[in-house]
């Protein structure tokens, strides 16, 4: 079972080329967000824990975040391998990864500058009826500022400000640097620029897990 870790700064196109790997691989993507959505929709006895920390305002312990990772991964849809996306985040939850089976492992970092990122947020529009996200520099929709599939209108998110996505990417920075080195110094992390459009970074990626 293949492992790959995705590091990307917010607007590096971490996501999508998740998504990418996740429909030609037949691996599955494993975002924590997504874990933790589902735990406490399910009202699950993590669900309710989960619930406890963030209504005191707290953080999803580790530990907490390491056993959904390690119950998903063993689940009997994972079998060729697994993409995790925006996570490990610290040096704590690497050391939790190591429970997690995985025989191969690749990391990849998506390497963007913050003027790059800046742009790309800046230019995402949203359809404030179904979530449908659009670009306005990469991805347009078909009328202007129309929701293509819904006919709704598109509009930019209130938080997607240039010095909020300035103040994400240092929390970013801060927060992932340390573990893409720890990566960088074992050996198996692949740096690629992801500034670049899309479909050339996509076809990099695709050469790396071949
Ligand atoms: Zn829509």
């Amino acid at each position: 079972m293949k492992r790959i870790i995705l590091f990307g700064a917010p607007g590096s196109g971490k996501g999508t080329q998740a998504e990418k790997i996740e429909r030609e691989f037949s691996f599955r993507k494993i975002s924590t967000g997504d874990l933790i959505r589902v735990e406490v929709q399910k009202k699950s006895v993590i669900g309710k824990k989960i619930e406890e920390f963030s209504s005191k305002g707290l953080l999803v312990p580790n530990e907490i975040i390491i056993e959904m990772v390690n119950n998903r991964v063993q689940s009997s849809d994972v079998k060729g391998g697994y993409v995790l996306d925006g996570f490990p985040r610290t040096l704590d939850q690497v050391k939790g990864l190591s429970i997690v089976p995985a025989d191969e492992e690749v990391a990849v970092f998506l390497r963007v500058d913050e003027d790059t990122i800046v742009k790309r947020i800046l230019s995402r529009v949203s359809c404030e009826n179904c979530g449908n996200v659009f670009n306005t520099i990469s991805q347009l929709p078909v009328r202007v500022n129309i929701c293509d599939q819904c006919g709704a209108a598109l509009t930019r998110r209130n938080d997607d400000t240039e010095e909020i996505i300035k103040k994400r990417i240092v929390v970013y920075r801060e927060e992932t640097l340390p573990v893409i080195n720890f990566y960088r110094g074992k050996g198996n992390l692949h740096e690629l620029d992801a500034s670049l459009d899309i479909n050339t970074v996509w076809s990099e990626i695709r050469g790396l897990l071949k």
